[in-house]
């Protein structure tokens, strides 16, 4: 089974996913890391996050960076969707997803673009979003609890902006898949999101896919 979770930055979608992974016993991908992994190689080379061929050089990274914490910094995720409007960047990392989909038993795969370009054909697509102002706000307190001295007022407008970038772009931008269902979790818990996300698979899978 193929499992498609989308949505904007901070909208809960990577914890819906591991969390169906986990219930499914399926493998999961993070593609946003893919994305911050070739921000952070920008970076580290020194090269210009605007040129696509800087950036299309930045593909070919190292995998142990995937497990870098400062991957998931706030800074590296703006540049992530600097980087990642560049068609020839999508292009670079569209076959290891693609890979990824596809192993036997199938797999969980989180990003933007995943229910649209990278699996049109998975088997359940969940479209997951929250208000900006709620995103910002958990995203804040992530931030706060890991020492972080940024401003509410500068968390939001990053969202906003990072919005902008991943939906208006020319290249797989950040859209809902015509047959993606949406789970708002602006005013639901962490369980409550989990409980209903699997609800979501069920109602679309059918008995197909039940477990234990
Ligand atoms: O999901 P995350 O916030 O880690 O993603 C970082 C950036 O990578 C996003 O803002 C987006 O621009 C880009 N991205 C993408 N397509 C994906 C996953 C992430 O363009 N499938």
């Amino acid at each position: 089974m193929i499992i498609a979770v989308d949505g904007p930055a901070a909208s809960g979608k990577g914890t819906i996913a591991r969390a169906l992974a986990r219930h499914y016993g399926l493998p999961n991908m993070d593609t946003g890391l893919l994305y911050r992994a070739v921000a952070a190689t920008v970076r580290h080379m020194a090269l210009d996050p605007t040129i696509e061929a800087d950036a299309v050089a930045a593909c070919d990274f190292d995998e142990e960076l995937l497990a870098d914490p400062t991957l998931r910094d706030d800074e590296t995720g703006q540049m992530a969707s600097i980087v990642s409007a560049h068609p020839l960047v999508r292009a670079s990392l569209l076959q290891r997803q693609r890979r990824f989909a596809a192993q036997p038993g199938g797999a969980v795969l989180d990003g933007r673009d995943i229910g649209t370009v990278i699996a049109p054909d998975a088997d359940a697509k969940l479209f997951v979003r929250a208000t900006p102002q709620i995103r910002a706000r958990r995203r804040h307190a992530e931030l706060q609890a890991n020492g972080s001295v940024l401003s509410f007022d500068k968390v939001l407008a990053d969202i906003r902006a990072r919005d902008l970038r991943d939906s208006g772009r020319a290249s797989a931008p950040l859209v809902q898949a015509v047959d993606a269902a949406t789970l708002d979790t602006s005013f639901l818990s962490i369980e409550a999101s989990i409980q209903r996300a699997i609800e979501i698979v069920t109602e679309q899978t059918g008995q197909k896919f039940v477990t234990g």
